[in-house]
C-alpha cells in the first residue's frame, strides 16, 4: 500500500494494497486488503492535522520524571478506573466511552489493519485520559488533537500503524521519542513493561509523567530532554518509536538500536512531504530503511 500525499491535489492513494496472506515487513502478515479509498483519504486527511508546532528551539534539562516530580492537573475522570484483574494487563482500563472505543478500533480494522493484539490495545487504553478537557467529545475520532504547547496526540490509525510496525513482546524494549500526552507510551505498555519516553517540552512530560503515575502505567520510564540523541543509559533498544518528524534519522537512534531492531520514524522537515521510514538492523547490524507511507507530523525540535 502506498499513500501519496501532494500539498496541490491532496491525497492520492498509489497502488492497492496488499491480498490477503500477503507476506509484508519482516514476515508479518496483514490480514487483508487495505484500506477502502475513503477510509484513505479520511485517515491520510487526518495524518496531515498531526501538522502543528513550529520550528522553534526550547532549552530543557535533562530531567528524570518520578511520580513525586509530578503535577496532578489532568482532564480524565479519576473516579472511572477500574482494575483489570487480568495479570498480562497490570495497569487499570476502564469501560466508560468502551463504546466509542469499540467504534475507533473497527474504523482503524475497517482500514485494513487486522492485527488482533493491535486492535486489542488500542481498546484497552482510554484514549479520553490523555486527552485534555475541551477536547473530550472528540476523543474517539480518528484524528490528532491539540494537547496544547504547540503540539497533537497522534491519530489512532497511526498510532496503531506504528505499533504494529514495532513488533512488540513483552521482552522487547521499547524507547519513544515525543512522549506529549502519553497516549503512545500507554498503548507501547500494553505489549510490555519496558517502555522509555523522551519528551522535550518540560510541562507536556511532566503531564505525562502524572497520567502514567495516577492511571497505573508505572512501568513506564520517562525524561524531559532532547531525544535525538537518545537514551544511552538504557540502550541498546529492540524498538524505537519517533513521533515527531526530524529531517534526518538522528545517528544515535541508529546506533541505539539492537542487532535485530526496528525503529519506526517520520522523516522529512515540516515544509516538505514527510515519509514513515522503517529502519531495521539485521543481525550483522547492517540497517536497510524501508519507505512506506506519506506523513505530516509535528516536527522534532532541538535542545539549545
Ligand atoms: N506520542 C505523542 C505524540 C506527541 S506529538 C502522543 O501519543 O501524544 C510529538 C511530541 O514530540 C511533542 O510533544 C513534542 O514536544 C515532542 N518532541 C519534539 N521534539 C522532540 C525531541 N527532540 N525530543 C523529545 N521530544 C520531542
Amino acid at each position: 500500500m502506498k499513500f501519496r500525499f501532494s500539498p496541490f491535489a491532496g491525497v492520492r492513494i498509489i497502488g492497492r494494497g496488499p491480498r490477503k496472506g500477503v507476506k509484508r515487513m519482516g514476515g508479518q502478515t496483514i490480514g487483508r486488503r487495505w484500506p477502502a479509498a475513503t477510509a484513505v483519504i479520511w485517515a491520510a486527511a487526518g495524518v496531515f492535522l498531526c501538522l502543528a508546532g513550529c520550528d522553534k528551539r526550547y532549552p530543557a534539562a535533562e530531567t528524570a520524571l518520578t511520580a513525586q516530580s509530578s503535577e496532578s492537573q489532568d482532564p480524565g475522570a479519576v473516579s472511572d478506573i477500574v482494575e483489570s484483574g487480568d495479570p498480562n494487563l497490570p495497569h487499570p482500563g476502564t469501560p466508560a466511552r468502551l463504546d466509542e472505543r469499540r467504534q475507533m478500533v473497527s474504523q482503524i480494522r475497517d482500514y485494513g489493519l487486522t492485527e488482533a493484539n493491535i486492535l486489542q490495545a488500542l481498546e484497552n487504553v482510554p484514549r479520553h485520559w490523555f486527552v485534555p478537557a475541551d477536547q473530550q467529545r472528540y476523543a474517539y475520532d480518528d484524528r490528532p488533537l491539540p494537547i496544547g504547547h504547540g503540539q497533537t496526540i497522534s491519530q489512532p490509525f497511526i498510532v496503531a500503524y506504528m505499533t504494529y510496525l514495532l513488533d512488540l513482546d513483552k521482552n522487547k524494549k521499547v524507547l519513544e521519542i515525543g512522549t506529549g500526552s502519553g497516549y503512545q507510551a500507554a498503548v507501547l505498555n500494553e505489549f510490555t513493561p519496558h517502555v522509555y519516553t523522551i519528551e522535550i517540552l518540560e510541562p507536556l512530560g511532566r503531564q505525562a509523567r502524572s497520567r502514567f503515575d495516577r492511571y497505573g502505567y508505572t512501568t513506564i520510564t520517562a525524561k524531559i530532554g532532547d531525544g535525538y540523541k537518545g537514551w544511552v543509559e538504557h540502550a541498546p533498544f529492540d524498538a524505537i518509536i519517533v513521533t515527531c518528524a526530524p529531517d534526518n534519522i538522528p545517528k544515535p537512534l541508529i546506533e541505539q538500536l539492537k542487532c535485530g531492531g526496528r525503529m519506526v520514524i517520520p522523516v522529512g522537515s515540516v515544509f516538505s512531504i514527510q515519509e514513515l521510514v522503517l529502519v531495521s538492523k539485521n543481525d550483522k547490524g547492517r540497517v536497510t530503511k524501508q519507505s512506506l507511507m506519506a506523513v505530516r507530523f509535528v516536527p522534532m525540535l532541538r535542545k539549545k
